[in-house]
C-alpha cells in the first residue's frame, strides 16, 4: 500500500470542528476534503482539500461526494433528504441520514429515546396553545420547557414558558406553525455530557463522563471527569450513551448532554459529531474525540478514551473587547507554559466561540483558576 491508497474524508462545514480534525488527520495519514462555505472558514484557512459550496444544494454535495470514501459532518444542518439522495448514490454518509435525524430533530429523538427507555425530561408533542396549556396544567409549578424541534442551538430555540402566559409566550412559534415540543423544566444540579464512539463494525467506546457549565444555552467551561460523580450516576450515563449509540446504530461520534438530578440522570440533547464538552480530549486523553471520530467513520478500530491526567478543565473563549487576539495570547503563554491554546481563526465577535484554554494536572481548583484567567485574558476581562 502506498500513501496514495489512504482514504480521503469529506467534511461537509469548514468551521472549528473541521479545522480540529486536521492534526489528528495528519498523524493518521488520511485525506481531508472540507465543503465550505467560505474560502476563509476556520477548516478552510487549514486543510488544502476545499470545495466553497452551499450545503443545500445537492449537485454541490454530489459533486463534492465524488472522489470522498466517506463523507461525515460539522454540522447537523443538511436537509435529510440530500443525505437519503447521496446514500441512494452508494456514498457512504457517516453517520447515515437515519441516525443523524436524532440530531436534527428533537421530537424524532424524544421518541426514540422514550422508545429504547433512555430517561428524559417528561414531555409532550405542542400543536396549540390548548396542548401547552394542558401540559403546564399537569406540571407542579405550572412552568415548563418549549422548545422548536429543529434548527436550535446554543439555547436558541428553547424557551421557558409560564401557565397563563403560555399563550402569549408562545404565540410566534405556534404562528408559524412549526413542530415544537414541551417539557417539564428539570430541576437539575448541573449538566453533564458522555461522549461515545462506535464503528460501522459495531465496536464502541466510551469516554468519563463530564460536567459542563452552561451560561445562556452556550457552553463556558468543561471538568473532566465530572468532580465528585457517584459511580451510579458515571455509569448511568455512560450506559445511556452507549445503549443511544447501539439502538441508533451511529457511526461517528456522539456527544449526549444530560441532567444530572438527585433522582438519577435524563438524556437532554444528542449531537452526532465531535462537541464542545469534547474539546478537552486533544489535550486531556489518549485519544482525541477528532481522532475518534475520523477512525470511527472509516471503520478503523477505535482508540483508548482513557485520560492522560486526573482532571482536565477546558474553558471556551468567547469574543469580548479584544479584536485582536494575538497580543493577549502571547501573554497567556508567557505567563503559563502549562497551558494549551487553541483559537479557531474565526474573527472575533461578542459572544461568539472563537477558541479554548485546556489544562490537566491533578488540582482541579488550581487548573480552574489558570485556565478561566486564561479565558478572560484572551476575552479582554483581565488586567495582569
Ligand atoms: P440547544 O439545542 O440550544 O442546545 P437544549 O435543548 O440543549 O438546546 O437546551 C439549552 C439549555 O436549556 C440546556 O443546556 C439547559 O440548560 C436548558 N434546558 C433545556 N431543556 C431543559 C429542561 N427540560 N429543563 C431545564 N432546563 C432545560
Amino acid at each position: 500500500m502506498t500513501s496514495s491508497d489512504f482514504p480521503t474524508v469529506g467534511i461537509v462545514g469548514a468551521g472549528q470542528l473541521a479545522r480540529m480534525s486536521a492534526p489528528p488527520a495528519i498523524g493518521l495519514g488520511v485525506r481531508l476534503r472540507v465543503l465550505a462555505e467560505r474560502s476563509d472558514d476556520p477548516a478552510a484557512q487549514v486543510i488544502p482539500d476545499v470545495t466553497v459550496g452551499d450545503y443545500r444544494d445537492l449537485a454541490t454535495l454530489r459533486a463534492f461526494a465524488a472522489g470522498c470514501d466517506v463523507v461525515t459532518f460539522d454540522h447537523e444542518h443538511v436537509p435529510t433528504e440530500h443525505l437519503q439522495a447521496l446514500e441512494a448514490d452508494g456514498v457512504k454518509v457517516r453517520p447515515g441520514s437515519a441516525a443523524l435525524v436524532h440530531g436534527q430533530d428533537k421530537l424524532v429523538m424524544r421518541e426514540r429515546l422514550t422508545a429504547i427507555g433512555v430517561p428524559v425530561p417528561r414531555w409532550a408533542q405542542v400543536s396549540s396553545a390548548a396542548d401547552l396549556a394542558g401540559f403546564l396544567a399537569t406540571t407542579g409549578g405550572g412552568t415548563a420547557v418549549l422548545k422548536t424541534a429543529r434548527g436550535g442551538y446554543d439555547g436558541k430555540g428553547v424557551r421557558v414558558v409560564r401557565a397563563g402566559a403560555a399563550g402569549a409566550d408562545a404565540a410566534d412559534w405556534l404562528a408559524a406553525g412549526a413542530p415544537l415540543l414541551v417539557e417539564e423544566l428539570v430541576d437539575f444540579g448541573r449538566e453533564l455530557a458522555v461522549l461515545v464512539a462506535r464503528s460501522p463494525s459495531g465496536q464502541a467506546v466510551v469516554y468519563p463522563v463530564v460536567e459542563s457549565v452552561q451560561v445562556d444555552g452556550v457552553c463556558r467551561e468543561v471538568y473532566a471527569p465530572a468532580p465528585g460523580i457517584g459511580e451510579d450516576h458515571a455509569l448511568a450515563a455512560q450506559e445511556a450513551a452507549l445503549r443511544i449509540a447501539q439502538a441508533l446504530e451511529i457511526t461517528g461520534l456522539m456527544a449526549v448532554e444530560l441532567f444530572d438530578t438527585a433522582a438519577g440522570v435524563l438524556v437532554n440533547e444528542l449531537a452526532l459529531r465531535p462537541h464542545n464538552t469534547g474539546h478537552w480530549t486533544i489535550d486531556g486523553a489518549v485519544t482525541s474525540q477528532f481522532e475518534q471520530h475520523l477512525r470511527a467513520v472509516l471503520d478503523l478500530p477505535l482508540g483508548s478514551p482513557a485520560p492522560v491526567a486526573d482532571h482536565a478543565v477546558m474553558v471556551n473563549v468567547l469574543g469580548g473587547d479584544l479584536a485582536d487576539l494575538y497580543p493577549a495570547y502571547l501573554h497567556c503563554m508567557a505567563r503559563d507554559p502549562g497551558l494549551k491554546i487553541h483559537v479557531y481563526g474565526k474573527q472575533v465577535r461578542p459572544g461568539r466561540k472563537v477558541g479554548h484554554v485546556t489544562v490537566v494536572g491533578d488540582d482541579l481548583a488550581d487548573l480552574q483558576e489558570r485556565a478561566r484567567h486564561a479565558a478572560a485574558y484572551l476575552r479582554g476581562d483581565a488586567d495582569e
